[in-house]
């Protein structure tokens, strides 16, 4: 049988750092269904965040072409160098995640599946960045916050629904895995996690002439929940003509709030915007 992560919280007398997010897995189960729920096969390059001591590694590294890893803190680098540095098909890089260009790191052609059990403090953020990036993964399967998760199923009308919502439902499709409570970790976290997948795309869901514009008007349109889209979107600095012309194209009522629109919505205003724009 494998080491646990309990006896490797032992062996190296570890201390967990609250600041770096660390809570790490002790239920079998949930291990055995991040791997399934990835899909992890012997083709694919796994890229992993925050390994931790390994324990979701180990899995991987027995399914996967290869694994590489991106820790932080430098006493991890340490135990894991030891438990699994012998080990050639895994790789690993001490670097901040979010600092890391995925593209220095898959080779071309490869089949990039990222996995991880992700520190609650950066989920948002390394999620967006993923995606922002254009990065070649086929899918991104993650342990995250339950909130975050509601947030990027969410449907219109709702407080969930959001920029990040349309982020990812642009790129991604979504499935839930399962859900984790705080149980399965040590230390507890105060919140329930879910493992969703997010699979790319091959192409975004709506056709979009330019993307930088469109997230854009996303940006604006929930920077003030509260405020109609002809507020809100004044922030884009558009003569009120171009704006109102565009609504009318778009067929989409001025007065109605962001978190309204839909994503084909959102398109068509952006679109309108940027045709208008161009004349
Ligand atoms: N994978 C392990 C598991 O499932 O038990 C640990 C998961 S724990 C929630 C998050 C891990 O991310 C920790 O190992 C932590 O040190 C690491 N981490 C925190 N911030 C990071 C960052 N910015 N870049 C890379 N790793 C980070």
């Amino acid at each position: 049988m494998d080491i646990t992560t309990l006896d490797l919280v032992k062996k190296y007398n570890f201390k967990f750092s609250k600041s770096l997010g660390q809570n790490f897995l002790v239920e079998d189960s949930v291990l055995r269904d991040i791997v399934a729920g990835a899909e992890v096969s012997a083709e694919d390059h796994v890229i992993e965040i925050g390994p931790g001591v390994g324990t979701l590694t180990r899995e991987l590294l027995k399914r996967a072409k290869k694994v590489t890893a991106i820790e932080l803190d430098s006493d991890l680098i340490s135990i894991l160098t030891k438990e699994l540095g012998d080990n050639e098909k895994f790789t690993l890089i001490h670097k901040d995640a979010l600092k890391v260009d995925f593209n220095d790191i898959i080779e071309d052609g490869e089949s990039v599946k990222l996995v991880a059990n992700l520190p609650y403090y950066v989920t948002t953020p390394i999620i967006t960045g993923l995606l922002n990036k254009g990065y070649n993964f086929k899918s991104l399967t993650i342990m995250i916050q339950k909130e975050v998760a509601e947030r990027i199923n969410a449907e219109p009308r709702t407080k969930e629904y959001g920029a990040l919502t349309l982020l990812v439902q642009y790129h991604c499709s979504t499935e839930i895995i399962r859900k984790v409570s705080p149980n399965c970790f040590i230390p507890r976290p105060k919140v329930d996690s879910i493992v969703i997948r997010l699979d790319k795309l091959p192409e975004p869901r709506v056709q979009v002439e330019d993307e930088k514009l469109f997230f854009r008007v996303i940006r604006e349109s929930f920077n003030m929940r509260r405020k109609t889209l002809s507020n809100a979107l004044k922030a884009l600095k558009l003569p009120k003509e171009t704006l109102d012309k565009a609504f009318e194209e778009s067929d989409i009522d001025s007065r109605r709030r962001g978190e309204t629109l839909s994503i084909e919505e959102f398109a068509a205003l952006a679109n309108s915007i940027y045709k208008l724009v161009q004349k």
